[in-house]
């Protein structure tokens, strides 16, 4: 028995199921049962809302959730050895915990989920910025969840919550930004995780406004982002200079110098030089 419920300690899971991290499915666990309830709890109250999950692995963070009161979780995948692991935990929370077995990228787990929907998850690596990205660009905001509570490599965390002057600030702060409140949460070293990875993590809180902070059209700010840090050494004027013919005019009539580089443009000039492209 282990101390949030009446399963058996994580350790004992992962020998019991022979479940030796693989590398390529970037298994780094989180063993300490009393951190991943607390990461649950940073996810807000559960209480009323369903929780997807990626990548429970032996089940920790699954634990967490359900022990803080999640309605339901969905929980994803791709390791067919975790599965028994899993199946366990659903049946010491009967109807609480659906497990489905398969890639997160591959899979929609849409049919399985009622709103109100929370994602949490200790990401794979490999796949996390990927996920990240399709849940920021749903065809309709808001989306179909309203909070993101998601480990990261401290790296990509800190491009995920940068601002404007910062080696880190890029498409990823803008995207995040525009239409989320984003900050970090909790800092992790290595030597939390089983085996420890090579760099520190951090969970990012991403929550999701009911529209975005400036107007503009989602394609075209994507297009001048992608522009204007493609290049990021290079001024705006030089940058953007396939966008418009005339482009020097548009970024003075919002407000920004030609000579201004991306990393120094706010999100609202974006979001103004967005639409000033579209007019
Ligand atoms: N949540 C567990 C924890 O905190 O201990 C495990 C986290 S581990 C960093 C990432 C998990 O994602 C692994 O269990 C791995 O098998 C799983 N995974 C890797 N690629 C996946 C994919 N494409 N779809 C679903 N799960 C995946």
């Amino acid at each position: 028995m282990s101390g949030i419920d009446s399963l058996p300690p994580l350790r004992e899971v992962i020998r019991t199921h022979d479940l030796a991290a693989k590398k390529a499915l970037g298994q780094n666990f989180l063993l300490d049962l009393n951190l991943t309830a607390k990461i649950a709890r940073l996810a807000g109250d559960l209480t009323a809302c369903d929780v997807l999950e990626i990548g429970p692995g032996p089940g920790g963070l699954t634990r967490g959730l359900l022990a803080e009161g999640a309605r339901h979780v969905v929980a994803i995948e791709k390791d067919a050895r975790c599965i028994p692991a899993l199946e366990e935990i659903a049946a010491a929370y009967p109807g609480r915990l659906t497990v489905l077995q398969g890639d997160a990228l591959a899979l929609d787990p849409a049919r399985h989920l009622t709103p109100p929907i929370r994602i949490a998850a200790n990401l794979p690596y490999n796949i996390g910025t990927e996920l990240l990205v399709r849940w920021l660009t749903p065809p309709d905001w808001p989306p179909f969840w309203t909070s993101l509570t998601l480990m990261f490599q401290r790296e990509v965390a800190e491009r995920i919550v940068a601002r404007p002057g910062s080696k880190a600030y890029g498409r990823l702060a803008l995207l995040a930004q525009w239409r989320c409140d984003a900050r970090i949460v909790l800092d992790l070293p290595p030597q939390a995780f089983t085996p420890p990875p090579k760099v520190s993590s951090a969970v990012v809180q991403l929550t999701a406004l009911a529209g975005p902070r400036f107007a503009a059209n989602p394609a075209t700010l994507s297009r001048l982002t992608a522009a204007a840090f493609g290049q990021r050494r290079k001024m705006l004027r030089a940058a953007l200079k396939g966008l418009a013919p005339d482009i020097e005019d548009r970024l003075r009539a919002v407000g920004i110098a030609p000579t201004e580089r991306a990393e120094q443009v706010g999100l609202e000039a974006f979001c103004a030089l967005a639409r000033a492209l579209d007019a």
